[in-house]
């Protein structure tokens, strides 16, 4: 019996031993290990690829998303208690970013046949106090929309992306295709290894087209600093570390050759799954998808533990993306505690990530479906 992995990263990055070793001992070579030319090289290329004017690197996800809204403060264009929307089916660091600047979050439930924002429900949890839109391209799905677009000018709201799990995706209308990252103010992106675009340990990029902003989130990552010993903001130190810049450079290269093989496997996976005890998320030509993963949906009465547990002992692992949803976090429950996200917590009791990575072989894929299809739970 095979065993399949639900992630084997060492797999995934084997491809690129050779630039990754290269990467490593140029740098370490170097002399130079922070702030140096693979960092300036790494954010001119993302920055390119993106399409937007500026990159500005940083040390995780987390961060790149909290720098925004502290400069968006700081820059006086939000305020401390000012309102943020945000989905409520998020991963937690979507909501850390906002609550660690004093903003106060307000969840939005998704759209249970999508997994993204319910437009329907944005505007509708749109009070006077909401001055910013947080968008989460969750799974590697575009979550950007004209009618988002057309929400965001109607009620004066800053929009940010966070393109944490979706790197190559892009939203298409007749401008074209643009990358999900260049869609708002500003985007946060993390490079975690099992990111689409994965370092081998923490990194993190803000992408804009506002140079003011850019050059308060690169001050603030810097003690806030812009001269050396000249602090103009209480900043914070937030950096990517050559080594992490060179890696990604070379990596970067063969980002959408990746997201092709992800299509793929998706493809694979929605000609070939029956769907008896299960639905899989609709798909729209206008918001591309990346598939960092591959969510299904165990209909009602389906028990994921007993399901996930069948499919282990075939050889099949399987992950939850996310079992608990922030607001019953219990850092939260003063925050959230008397609210309830019906959608959202439906989606969070029964959804289930199957295997998708790069790598993946077309013998293991089909032992997959075929479990999953005469499995009897
Ligand atoms: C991974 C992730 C983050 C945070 O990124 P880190 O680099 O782990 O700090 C933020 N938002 C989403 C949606 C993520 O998946």
């Amino acid at each position: 019996m095979p065993t399949i992995p639900f992630l084997d990263l060492k797999r995934v990055n084997q491809r690129y031993q050779q630039i990754i070793d290269e990467a490593v001992a140029r740098v370490a070579r170097s002399g130079r290990y922070l702030g140096g030319e693979e960092t300036i090289a790494f954010e001119t290329d993302f920055s390119a690829y993106i399409g937007t004017n500026y990159c500005v690197s940083c040390a995780n996800g987390l961060d790149a998303l909290t720098l925004i809204y502290r400069s968006l403060v700081a820059l006086g264009r939000l305020e401390e208690g000012d309102e943020v929307l945000v989905p409520a089916n998020t991963f937690i660091a979507s909501i850390l970013a906002i609550t660690e600047c004093r903003l106060k979050p307000v969840l939005v439930e998704p759209d249970l046949l999508t997994l993204q924002i319910s437009e329907d429900a944005l505007e509708k949890a749109i009070t006077p106090r909401c001055k910013s839109l947080m968008i989460v391209h969750l799974y590697g799905r575009c979550a950007y929309s004209s009618r988002i677009e057309e929400i965001c000018k109607k009620y004066q709201l800053m929009l940010v992306e966070d393109n944490a799990q979706a790197h190559g995706c892009c939203f298409v209308d007749e401008r074209g295709c643009r990358k999900t990252g260049s869609l708002s103010m500003a985007a946060g992106h993390s490079f975690y290894p099992t990111k689409t675009l994965g370092a081998l340990g923490d990194a993190g990029a803000v992408t804009t087209n506002d140079k003011e902003l850019a050059d308060t989130i690169r001050a603030i990552a810097n003690y806030g600093s812009e001269r050396r010993y000249h602090n103009i903001f209480q900043g914070r130190n937030s950096r990517m570390d050559e080594i992490q810049a060179a890696v990604l450079r070379g990596k970067l290269r063969f980002l959408d050759v990746e997201n092709i093989e992800r299509q793929r496997i998706a493809d694979y996976y929605y000609q070939h799954l029956s769907q008896h005890d299960f639905s899989l998320p609709t798909k729209a030509p206008q918001q591309s998808h990346v598939y960092h993963l591959f969510p299904i949906l165990l209909n009602d009465g389906v028990n994921r533990e007993h399901w996930r547990t069948a499919l282990a002992q075939k050889g099949v692992n399987t992950d939850i993306h996310y079992p608990i949803p922030p607001h019953r976090q219990p850092c939260y429950i003063k925050t959230f505690g008397h609210q309830s996200f019906p959608v959202t917590e439906r989606i969070h009791r029964s959804i289930v990530s199957l295997p998708l990575f790069p790598g993946i072989t077309l013998q293991e894929m089909t032992y997959i479906i075929e479990q999953i299809n005469t499995s009897t739970v």
